[in-house]
């Protein structure tokens, strides 16, 4: 039985760097393609099964060769990769990222196989014993909704991470312990411009007002905002040269989730998960850069 349950995508990562990003229309050269697995789902999962954490995975691949490598992806990092279903009409999710020479990136994500995940797929029987739900939202909304409900039912709290974003129904709000949008995610969902502290706390308290018990906004090298009925506080960053700001927010995530996991306070799990999030700046690639517990152990000992 394992302690968290991730239900949502894992994706094939198709990666090119390159000096900068082509305009439209423009061809540019850039180095050698690397594939890597990917998915916010796959990637929290890996992330928290590889600081030491019980983690099993629900989702969806294609039948085809992207489908068998992420599974095994899966198993090597000691993820329960057994209700991970294999759709042979669909091709596996696969990610488009570019990354640029300052470690920025910009991805176009192809769902395929993530869009077949449906709420039979989440048998309540997986959630029994667990102590944490991760969801995001690269699966189809119902499976988020039902899956945040079963874990309501059973007393598993819900991490919900609402990226890419979209429309939260207030129903899912309420339902998740804890809402981990970025800044530019915080903004699409509260439907606020955010210039300054000022708009940013305005915008996290949106959420809160429309129900939301504990919003933690990340907020890149500036570290992590979290907003709760009664109270605001901030946590800083880490100092880190970034090559790769890919998988940052499931890094934080994952080690949030293990954190929470030991019973640390909210604020120390943020904290925690700031280090794990500014680690995996500092590798290329999503998963390959996610700290294992030693590693951030090592790095919180020279901060
Ligand atoms: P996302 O990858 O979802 O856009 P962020 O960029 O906000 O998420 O990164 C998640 C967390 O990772 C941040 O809250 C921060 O703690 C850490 N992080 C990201 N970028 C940096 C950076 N350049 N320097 C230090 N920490 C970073």
């Amino acid at each position: 039985m394992a302690d968290i349950v991730v239900v949502g995508s894992l994706n094939a990562d198709l990666v090119v760097r390159s000096s900068r990003f082509p305009a439209p229309g423009e061809t540019i050269r850039g180095e050698d393609l690397a594939t890597i697995p990917g998915g916010k789902g796959a990637n929290q999962a890996v992330a928290a099964a590889r600081l030491g954490a019980s983690v099993a995975m629900i989702g969806c691949v294609g039948a085809d060769a992207f489908g068998a490598t992420l599974i095994e992806n899966l198993k090597q990092n000691n993820v329960d990769a057994r209700h991970v279903l294999r759709d042979g009409s669909a091709a596996t999710g696969t990610a488009i990222i570019i990354v640029d020479s300052s470690g920025e990136n910009s991805i176009i994500l192809s769902p395929g196989a993530n869009a077949r995940v449906s709420e039979n797929d989440v048998e309540p029987a997986i959630l029994a014993g667990a102590k944490l739900l991760l969801l995001q939202f690269e699966i189809p909304m119902e499976a988020v909704l039902h899956s945040a409900g079963l874990a309501r039912e059973k007393g598993v709290r819900v991490i919900l991470n609402p990226a890419p974003a979209r429309e939260i129904p207030d129903e899912l709000l309420k339902m998740a312990n804890f809402i981990l949008p970025n800044e530019t995610e915080l903004g699409l969902l509260a439907r606020k411009r955010i210039t300054d502290k000022a708009s940013l706390e305005a915008a996290a308290s949106v959420l809160v007002s429309r129900g939301a018990a504990n919003v933690i906004v990340t907020l890149g090298e500036k570290g992590a905002l979290i907003v709760g009925r009664h109270s605001k506080k901030y946590v800083s960053a880490y100092k880190v040269k970034p090559v790769d700001t890919t998988g940052a927010g499931d890094a934080f995530i994952g080690g949030m989730a293990f954190a929470l996991l030991r019973r640390k306070s909210l604020q120390d799990a943020v904290k925690y998960g700031c280090a794990c999030g500014a680690l995996a700046t500092t590798k290329f690639g999503a998963q390959p850069s996610l700290p294992t517990a030693q590693e951030v152990r090592e790095f919180l000992r020279s901060a």
